[in-house]
C-alpha cells in the first residue's frame, strides 16, 4: 500500500503537473535577430513562436501571439531589448495563434504596419471566420472534456495518463480557457501591406525578405528569409515535434514547397512552434513525408480507391516513428495533425478539391 507520505508527495506532484510553465524563452540568433520560443509542454501548439528583427532605427517583428495578453508579454520582451519602434508585424499566415495579436501591437505602436500574404483577407473572411465560429461554439465543451480527462487521470482510450499526456493536459486546458476568455473581444487587424511572391524590406543596413514559396501548411504561407545571417523563420510551414500538415494544407503541394526552402541554404531554422533548429534533418523529414503522402495518395487515386481505401492503405507508420519515436502524446499528436487530416485532404486536392 501506499504510504501516507508518499501519497502526498504524489499529490504534488500532480498538482505541480497541472500548473504549467508558462511564456517563453528569448534566444539571440545574429546580431539584433531573437527566437521568442514557446516552452509550454509539448502539446496542441496553442501560442506561436515570434522573432524581433533590430534594425538599425526600427524593429521588424515575426508572427503575433494568439491572444493579447500573451502578445503583451511578448511585447515586453521586446521593450527589454530596445526602446526602438515596431515598423513592420509580418504574419506568416492567417491562423489564429499566429494572428489575434495583432491588434496589442497596433495598440503599442500606432503606426505599425501588418504585412501578410494577398489571400489572407479572404482566408480570415472564409475559413478563418468559420474556424473562429466553430472555436467560440465547441471550444467550452473541448475545454470541459480536458478537464474532466485531467481530473479522471485517464486518456480518452481509458489507459491512466502517462506525465507527458498529463502536462500536456494541463496546459492544453489552461491556454485554450486563456484563448476563450479573449477571442470574444479580439479586434482582428488584417494586412495593410500584401505580398503575392515576394517583398524586400531594407531596414538601414538590414534586408529581411518575405517570401511566398508555395502552398503548405496553408494555401499562402509567408517565409521570412535574413540572407546576411542565413537564418528562415517558416511559420507554421515547420513545425516541432510533428508537422502541422492538417485540413487546411496543401498536401500535394507542401513537399515541394519545402524543397524551395531547404533551396535558401539556411543554417538557421525557426520554426511556428518549437525549438530552434541549428540544422535542416527535420524539415527534410517533414518534406519526405510530405512527399511520401503526395505520391500514396496519387496512387491511390489513379487505382480508383475511395478515400476510405486510401486512408487503410497509406501506411505513415515510419514517420510516426521518426517524428514521435515512442511516445504515447506524440503518436497521437502525429495522428491527429498529420495522419487523420492530412490522407484526406491530399485526397480531395487530388481529386480536384481546392484546399481552402
Ligand atoms: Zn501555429
Amino acid at each position: 500500500m501506499r504510504s501516507f507520505a508518499a501519497g502526498l508527495a504524489f499529490l504534488a506532484a500532480a498538482a505541480a503537473a497541472q500548473e504549467p510553465p508558462r511564456g517563453f524563452e528569448v534566444t539571440p540568433l545574429a546580431e539584433g535577430v531573437y527566437a521568442v520560443v514557446r516552452r509550454e509542454p509539448v502539446g496542441m501548439m496553442f501560442d506561436a513562436n515570434n522573432v524581433f528583427i533590430v534594425n538599425d532605427e526600427d524593429v521588424v517583428v515575426v508572427d503575433a501571439n494568439a491572444t493579447a495578453s500573451s502578445t503583451r508579454e511578448t511585447i515586453a520582451a521586446l521593450r527589454a531589448i530596445t526602446t526602438k519602434p515596431v515598423r513592420f508585424v509580418i504574419n506568416t499566415h492567417w491562423h489564429f495563434d499566429h494572428f489575434e495579436g495583432n491588434a496589442a501591437w497596433r495598440d503599442a505602436w500606432p503606426g505599425v504596419e501588418f504585412v501578410g500574404h494577398a489571400a489572407t483577407r479572404d482566408e480570415l473572411a472564409g475559413i478563418g471566420a468559420r474556424n473562429r465560429a466553430g472555436m467560440l461554439e465547441f471550444g467550452p465543451g473541448m475545454v470541459e472534456a480536458l478537464r474532466r480527462r485531467l481530473a479522471a487521470g485517464r486518456d480518452a482510450k481509458g489507459d491512466p495518463l502517462d506525465a507527458e499526456t498529463r502536462a500536456a493536459l494541463a496546459s492544453d486546458t489552461a491556454q485554450a480557457e486563456r484563448y476563450l476568455g479573449e477571442t470574444k473581444s479580439a479586434r482582428i487587424v488584417v494586412p495593410t501591406i500584401e505580398v503575392r511572391d515576394s517583398l524586400v524590406l531594407r531596414r538601414g543596413g538590414r534586408t529581411i525578405e518575405v517570401l511566398h514559396l508555395g502552398a503548405g501548411h496553408t494555401r499562402a504561407d509567408l517565409v521570412v528569409w535574413l540572407p546576411a545571417q542565413r537564418i528562415a523563420v517558416t511559420g507554421d510551414l515547420v513545425a516541432w515535434p510533428v508537422p502541422l500538415i492538417g485540413n487546411t494544407a496543401a498536401p500535394l503541394d507542401y513537399a515541394a514547397t519545402l524543397e524551395r526552402l531547404l533551396a535558401l541554404g539556411a543554417g538557421v531554422f525557426v520554426p511556428g512552434h518549437g525549438p530552434v533548429l541549428r540544422d535542416d534533418s527535420h524539415v527534410r523529414l517533414v518534406a519526405r513525408l510530405a512527399a511520401a503522402i503526395r505520391d500514396h495518395v496519387r496512387a491511390a487515386i489513379a487505382r480508383g480507391d475511395s478515400l476510405e481505401e486510401t486512408r487503410k492503405r497509406v501506411d505513415l507508420e515510419e514517420f510516426r516513428r521518426a517524428f514521435a519515436g515512442d511516445s504515447k502524446l506524440r503518436r497521437s499528436l502525429f495522428d491527429m495533425y498529420v495522419a487523420q487530416p492530412a490522407v484526406e485532404a491530399a485526397w480531395r486536392q487530388a481529386g480536384g478539391a481546392k484546399p481552402d
